[in-house]
């Protein structure tokens, strides 16, 4: 196994390379810091197929504590009210600071923002950039400063396969590229690794947001939070693709409806119809598909020949499998999209485990609660990496001599994907749950490349099976009603023998690091 270079040891390890990690790094310069992700920077990653954009209160009739109701609403009774508050008033900073970096958002002719509106907000709040590219230009601004800056060693191709620790935290991060092993010593390392969308038959993820992150930080003794909490988006693009490409819920926000193949519409009648949560419209459009129908999202009347020119990416996507938006509907079905749960932090962005950090969507900072308000994750991720970088940055670099341990082979989820989306989809009961965890356990206690997805989906599932009420993505079949009991989150560690999982509900407010870290 081979040491990293001294010149590196001590250094922070920054592992992901989506826009939490990029962040993180460059909030940390000039201090130098080593980014490690598994494929090139900006490939492979969530960050650069974000579509609809980034939330932030810059219309002219809204404010911060307008989006932090939006966003403790779409919560259903989970979001710690304070981080909300937090993040919804750093988003107008996080929008100049991403220009900063060379972002050009929208701006109509006299230099205002392009706000759209999406699911669940009460007013147009969403900065894009060309419509529906994004993430993709945010990645291409943020690439470019990270390697144009000395402070940071990008290591492409490596991926983190344990974290080390001793008796006083981490002590380093047992990483491989291939075959080969090696292991960087350091005692600080934030995790930015991503979703889970990958472990689902049906995703609008890359395939590797397998959850990596989350099982290091558990073998590790960090506590997480809120995993049952996954959510499907309802209008993944469904024509054979893996993962789907996604359709917006901005399409939704200008006008597009949800028709079944008779040209019924799914939503008449209900609420905010197609701009209801998330999580009532995948229900909604996953019954109608149980059901024996078809499920389309029809923008020929609200954009027709606009369409391309508001959504050029979404159009690429559906001509490429020969649909045009303007005078077609689009086929959809609910995909799995994004992970509401994670890894416990503070308002730091620590961990339960000295020396580590986490932001992005591997992290819960208690931002999301049961769901997530459309684009508040890139909006937390950039914010929540300045919290690290300040945190991890003030932190003085201690030496370290990580004890040399056995490298896992590289994980591979394919085999476990049936059994997430049969068991963990859109709809759960304890028929399903049970003999889904009856077939993790085993899985993710003994090595073998299925063992740290099994770990994970492990997580998800026994938690699942214990949150017995329907709240925000969870929705059990078989306990429909949200329950005031289950105002309360269940924390899960793996215990110290290893070989288990401990899961316990603590009250809302109770579930920073440190209590989370007691059994
Ligand atoms: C199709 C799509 C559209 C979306 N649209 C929006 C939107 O409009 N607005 C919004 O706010 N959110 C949106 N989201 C959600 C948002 O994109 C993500 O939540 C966010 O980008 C997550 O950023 P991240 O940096 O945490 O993870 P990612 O961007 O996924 O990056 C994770 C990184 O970690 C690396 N990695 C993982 N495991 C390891 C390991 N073991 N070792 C080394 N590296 C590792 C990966 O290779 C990758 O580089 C969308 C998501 C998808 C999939």
């Amino acid at each position: 196994m081979e040491m990293m270079a001294s010149r590196y040891a001590g250094q922070p390890v920054i592992v992901g390379g989506g826009l939490a990690g990029l962040m993180t790094a460059l909030r940390l310069a000039p201090q130098p810091v080593i980014l490690l992700a598994k494929t090139a920077l900006g490939e492979g990653v969530a960050s650069a197929w974000a579509q609809g954009g980034v939330a932030a209160a810059l219309g002219e009739e809204d404010t911060p504590d307008l989006h932090a109701a939006d966003t403790l609403s779409a919560g259903d009774g989970l979001t710690d009210a304070a981080v909300a508050h937090r993040i919804a008033a750093a988003a107008p900073s996080a929008i100049a600071e991403l220009e900063r970096y060379g972002v050009v958002f929208d701006r109509t002719e006299e230099g205002r923002f392009v706000l759209g509106l999406e699911a669940a907000h009460a007013r147009r709040r969403i900065v894009h950039v060309t419509g529906d590219g994004t993430g993709a230009a945010i990645m291409r601004a943020l690439v470019a400063a990270v390697h144009a800056a000395p402070s940071i060693t990008v290591v492409e191709g490596l991926e983190a396969r344990r974290l080390v620790i001793d008796d006083r935290g981490v002590s380093g991060v047992l990483a491989a590229g291939g075959r080969e092993a090696c292991l960087l010593p350091t005692r600080r390392v934030a995790l930015a690794t991503g979703g889970v969308g990958g472990l689902f038959t049906h995703t609008t993820n890359p395939l590797g947001a397998i959850g990596q992150g989350l099982a290091l930080a558990a073998r590790a003794g960090a506590a997480l939070v809120d995993m049952e909490f996954v959510q499907f988006h309802p209008t993944a693009l469904d024509v054979g693709l893996d993962p789907m490409p996604l359709v917006s819920e901005a399409v939704r926000g200008e006008g597009a409806v949800l028709i079944d193949e008779t040209g019924t519409r799914l939503m008449a009648g209900q609420g905010r119809a197609e701009l209801e949560p998330r999580d009532v419209v995948a229900r909604a459009v996953a019954a109608h598909i149980a059901a024996g129908h078809r499920a389309f999202l029809d923008a020929r009347e609200a954009l027709g020949t606009a369409f391309s020119t508001r959504f050029p990416a979404i159009t690429a996507r559906c001509r490429a499998a020969g649909i045009d938006p303007a005078i077609q509907p689009i086929p959809v079905r609910p995909a799995a999209h994004y992970h509401m749960g994670g890894i416990v932090v503070d308002a730091a962005g620590r961990t339960s485990v000295e020396g580590l950090w986490a932001c992005g969507e591997v992290a819960a900072s208690g931002l999301h609660g049961a769901n997530r308000l459309a684009s508040n994750s890139l909006l937390e991720a950039v914010v929540y990496a300045g919290f690290v970088a300040d945190s991890l940055g003030g932190v003085v670099a201690l030496p370290s001599s990580p004890r040399p341990t056995a490298l896992p082979p590289a994980s591979d989820a394919v085999s476990l994907r049936p059994l997430m989306s049969e068991a963990l989809g859109v709809v759960r009961d304890r028929h399903g749950l049970s003999p889904a965890i009856e077939r993790l356990e085993p899985l993710a206690f003994h090595d073998g490349a299925v063992a740290d997805p099994a770990l994970v989906a492990l997580l998800v599932a026994t938690a699942a099976l214990a949150r017995e009420e329907s709240r925000g993505g969870h929705w059990r079949r078989d306990f429909p009603q949200r329950s005031p009991v289950w105002a309360q989150r269940l924390v899960q560690r793996v215990h110290e023998t290893g070989a288990r999982l401990v899961c316990r509900a603590v009250p809302l407010l109770a579930s920073s690091p440190s209590v989370a870290a007691g059994d």
